[in-house]
């Protein structure tokens, strides 16, 4: 599935869940639902998170990155500080250097829980309380919106590496692929520009 459905997918699950979630800061809540939404796709170099977090967008380049910040945050977290966040932060970086594009660690649940609670951690340490929510509901969906691909997803990673899809998975390089996510992004921008009023 590409950057651009998952990214509309993810503003349409904030539009739905604004009022039914907790939390009173809207824009920070869509931007953590739409950071949610594409943060799965880090483990592959191209992605547009990498955009942004990456000076070269390839393989070796986001292997050599993540591997280096998690063991620098680990190392750090070691001699100065001693939390338990930046442990799991370190190593989550570290996983995200050794899984191959959905094959790993930010496709799985453990992944999703891991990312999770670093986000309920800073927005609890900055007073920005319940954004974990918003991520977790914008990584849900992804891993959702990836089920219906058929390259599926390994959702009990680290325990099993089989790939969970939906019986009626389609290839997203398929033109029936590009068509059905051309109609998801068309509905996500119908249904949004609709819900906008209702957000302020
Ligand atoms: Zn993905």
């Amino acid at each position: 599935m590409t950057g651009k459905t998952h990214l509309s997918v993810g503003v349409t699950t904030f539009m739905y869940f604004s009022d039914k979630l907790p939390g009173k800061y809207v824009l920070l809540s869509l931007l953590f639902t739409i950071i949610g939404s594409m943060f799965p796709d880090i483990d592959h170099p191209k992605s547009i998170l990498n955009k942004y977090l990456l000076p070269f967008r390839n393989n070796t380049t986001k292997v050599v990155v993540y591997l280096f910040v998690g063991i620098l945050i680990i190392y750090l977290d070691t001699t100065y500080k001693g939390s338990m966040i930046f442990k799991i932060m370190g190593i989550s970086s570290i996983l995200i250097a050794l899984s191959p594009h959905r094959t790993g660690f930010t496709h799985s649940v453990f992944g999703a829980l891991m990312t999770t609670f670093i986000v309920a951690a800073f927005s609890k340490a900055y007073d920005f309380k319940n954004l974990q929510y918003y991520f977790m509901l914008g990584y849900i969906g992804h891993l959702i919106c990836d089920m219906c691909t058929r390259k599926g997803v390994p959702l009990l990673y680290p325990i099993k590496n089989n790939k969970f899809k939906f019986p009626m998975a389609y290839s997203s390089s398929s033109k029936r692929g590009k068509f059905i996510e051309n109609i998801i992004i068309l509905s996500s921008i119908i249904y949004s520009t609709l819900k906008l009023p209702t957000l302020f």
